[in-house]
């Protein structure tokens, strides 16, 4: 597949704390449409973010994503696979109040019969509003968009292992602090084992979840989702998907990062809708989940996604900054959605 080359001439948001100052009207009566106003000013433009925090260590996310390509693939059925999921189940353990492991078997489009383990760690188990935060953990057993090497496995630095090393660095940051709200990290299985041909082949860890959750009735207030969150350059647009359910949290969240700096990968543009993880846990939980993901409909996925270059080369620890401290800010300055 040829994609074209990535634009990298957007606009970039000086950082507040050099006193610089861009006066941004974003989100404008419900359409996605970006002005920008210049202004150079001593005062602080920060709007959303009141209490700022820098706990999140994107060197420690970094090394969370190195922990799981050690492991090998990450394909269900394998012994790699499992091995991993007890390093992810411990590691929450570890930093969460409470885990849960949910292991079943489902069949895939091919007819294979496969475990899949959705894993969750658990702050705050008992308050009644909740945040949940969610990837995909499997690595693809096929690298079809790699043109050399399509039978071979995808090693899913990027595709999957971003996501769950940002939100285990996460899981540390928050073992620390005082939240008022609960917190769930769900790692997702057997996102990637799908072929496009084959209508809800991918995402089937989710869709398990989402229909029989760990607890019976669970809930959650918003949910946030992340894929291929770490790569060189990451551009994050709102999705199509994520816009209709999750408006306000997508604001909230792309004005923090916007706040901190990160306007080069948190962009204000639309793109289509993708399907993903979310949609399975919008449509069977009801929970409005948005999805960070580097996609765009123009230029497509990153040039690494489902090849054999998704390997460590493919992660950039810039990027992982930008995402997990976007993250910390939003869990620590959230949306009215998650006060009690
Ligand atoms: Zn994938």
């Amino acid at each position: 597949m040829i994609r074209a080359k990535r634009n990298k001439n957007h606009l970039r948001i000086n950082n507040i704390i050099t006193g610089f100052i861009l006066t941004i009207a974003f989100f404008s009566c419900g359409d996605n449409s970006k002005t920008t106003t210049t202004t150079t000013t001593t005062t602080s433009n920060l709007k959303v973010i009141k209490v700022i925090r820098n706990e999140f260590n994107p060197d420690s996310a970094y090394k969370n994503i190195e922990t799981q390509l050690y492991f090998g693939y990450r394909i269900p059925g394998t012994k790699e696979h499992k091995q991993c999921s007890e390093w992810l189940l411990q590691t929450l353990k570890k930093n969460c109040d409470t885990t849960y492991l949910q292991a079943t078997t489902t069949e895939t489009f091919d007819g294979s019969i496969i475990p899949v383990y959705n894993i969750l760690g658990s702050f705050n188990p008992n308050a009644e509003k909740r945040l949940l935060l969610a990837s995909h953990w499997d690595s693809r057993p096929y690298a079809d968009e790699d043109d050399s090497h399509p039978n071979k496995p995808v090693p899913g630095a990027n595709d999957g292992g971003s996501g769950v090393g940002i939100l285990l660095e996460l899981s540390r940051v928050l073992k620390e602090s005082e939240i008022d709200f609960g917190i769930d990290i769900l790692f997702f299985d057997a996102e990637d084992l799908g072929k496009s041909q084959y209508p809800n082949s991918f995402c089937l860890g989710s869709q398990i979840w989402s229909k029989t959750p760990h607890i019976v009735g669970y809930k959650a207030d918003v949910g946030i989702l992340l894929d291929m969150v770490g790569g060189a350059n990451a551009e994050f647009y709102w999705e199509g998907n994520s816009s209709q359910w999750g408006y306000n949290t997508l604001a909230h969240i792309w004005t923090i990062a916007q706040e901190l700096g990160h306007g080069n990968n948190f962009l204000t543009k639309s793109t289509a809708p993708i399907i993903d993880d979310h949609i399975y846990v919008q449509k069977f939980s009801g929970i409005p989940m948005i999805d960070i993901i580097d996609y765009n409909s123009q230029d497509g996925f990153a040039d690494h996604w489902h090849t054999v270059d998704d390997d460590l080369n493919a992660i950039d620890k810039n990027t992982l900054h930008a995402v997990g401290s976007t993250l910390e800010h939003f869990i620590f300055n959230p949306t009215s959605d998650l006060k009690q």
